[in-house]
């Protein structure tokens, strides 16, 4: 968590705005979608359609995460010097493209051949499919802008590290990687039982995926959500390790949401 008031406002203004990015990139995605004719879902029309738009969106998101982290620093590290200037973002580079294409084929056109193939009507597989291919094109075109913030951290020599952060409602592996602490090298902060889990790299982020890295300059102070998912992990995994202690979380993330 940012030690200062403008920090934190920085990060939770920044986690909001990607979201409102990805919910533009769902409508637009899953419009159309919706507009293409399942029997004729051959993958260069319909995801170079997609494709474009992804590009126009992921320029969006590195803009606002190349900002995003110019405040944040000047909030939380007002004494550093001044950054190098870095090259603009790639944001048409053919990397992600081929791997964006690749989500695009496995989430649209093979899944809704596998639908029908299973005996769904093809209108009904295109709807079936739709929710899958807009949450991979979101986590795309966010891919983008945490690419800034991580390329950001990685040049920046006043820069410790970076935490986690959820969006409200985050599933179960995201809170098991926010309430692990912050990462960096040498890795700054475990909570204290976290530390036993498998190690991660901490920058896997799931289609549908609301987490943002918040950058690390001072004292590691896990943001509040976090601190309670490291104390519901302390209490669900007493005892246990590995993937039992993964299922336990998980099923305790489940209920502490229900209640
Ligand atoms: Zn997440």
């Amino acid at each position: 968590m940012a030690a200062t008031t403008a920090g934190r406002a920085a990060t939770t203004a920044h986690r909001l705005a990607q979201g409102r990015i990805s919910a533009r990139v769902v409508a637009e995605v899953l419009g159309l979608w919706r507009s293409l004719d399942p029997l004729r879902l051959t993958d260069p029309g319909w995801s170079a359609q997609v494709l474009a738009a992804l590009a126009r969106h992921r320029e969006d998101s590195a803009a606002l995460a190349t900002r995003y982290y110019r405040d944040f620093r000047r909030a939380e590290a007002p004494a550093a010097a001044p950054l190098p200037p870095r090259p603009a973002p790639a944001g048409t580079s053919a990397p992600w493209r081929n791997r964006a294409a690749t989500s695009l084929r496995v989430t649209g056109t093979r899944t809704v051949a596998r639908l029908i193939l299973g005996g769904l009507a093809p209108e009904a597989a295109l709807d079936r499919a739709g929710p899958g291919v807009a949450a991979a094109s979101s986590r795309h075109v966010l891919e983008s802008g945490r690419a800034v913030v991580q390329t950001s951290l990685r040049a920046d020599p006043a820069a410790r590290g970076w935490l986690r952060v959820t969006d409200g409602d985050p599933c179960a592996f995201c809170a098991m990687l926010a309430s692990r602490g912050a990462f960096g090298t040498p890795v700054l902060y475990r909570s204290e039982r976290s530390a036993t889990t498998t190690a991660a790299t901490g920058e896997e982020y799931h289609d549908g995926c609301g987490c943002q890295a918040e950058p690390v300059f001072g004292r590691v102070v896990l943001p509040e959500a976090s601190q309670r998912f490291a104390a519901l992990w302390e209490t669900s995994t007493e005892g246990l390790s590995g993937k039992a202690a993964r299922n336990a979380f998980r099923r305790a993330h489940a209920a502490a949401h229900r209640g």
